[in-house]
């Protein structure tokens, strides 16, 4: 359909994934970001974070790990997706993801994320998952490119 429609292939991430779909993660666009870089953690389900909203990550999220546009396109046609009705995100379209992704309701434990300010925060891009110390200039990129792509997602 791309090819047809603007008669190119489209970019394409180093999984072969199109990027239009799988350049972001899962973390990059979701509305509990600010939870997340707040630390604002829920750490049990029906906890007082729960009810308000707070990231999902403690509880087991796997959108800081994950290339997906569930975030921006949600399913049913916009309707809702799981993070949005309080359940941390699976995975499940990444590679090996049954046997990569570890516990569902647990953070990776090889893959913990950690912050200059001592609590979690992340960053990375579809062609190189990383995981490291952030500074607040590294968080402000990230954002300023999530954005970018958000505002013009030819690009
Ligand atoms: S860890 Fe999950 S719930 Fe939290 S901001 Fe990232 S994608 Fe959203």
């Amino acid at each position: 359909m791309h090819f047809i429609l603007y008669g190119t292939l489209p970019a394409l991430d180093v999984f072969n994934r199109p990027k239009w779909a799988y350049g972001l993660r899962i973390h990059d666009a979701c509305e509990r970001r600010g939870r997340f870089d707040a630390g604002e953690f829920v750490e049990q389900f029906g906890d007082e974070g729960a009810k308000d909203g707070y990231c999902l990550y403690k509880v087991g999220c796997k959108g800081p790990y994950t290339f997906n546009n569930c975030s921006k396109q949600k399913f049913n046609q916009g309707t809702s997706w799981p993070v949005q009705a309080g359940h941390g995100c699976m995975g499940c379209s990444e590679p090996d993801f049954w046997d990569k992704m570890g516990i569902v309701h647990e953070p990776l434990g090889d893959r913990l994320y950690h912050t200059a300010f001592g609590g979690l925060g992340s960053d990375a891009t579809a062609d190189k998952i990383g995981v490291g110390i952030l500074t607040v200039t590294a968080i402000g990129i990230a954002a300023h490119a999530a954005i970018s792509l958000i505002k013009n997602p030819k690009e």
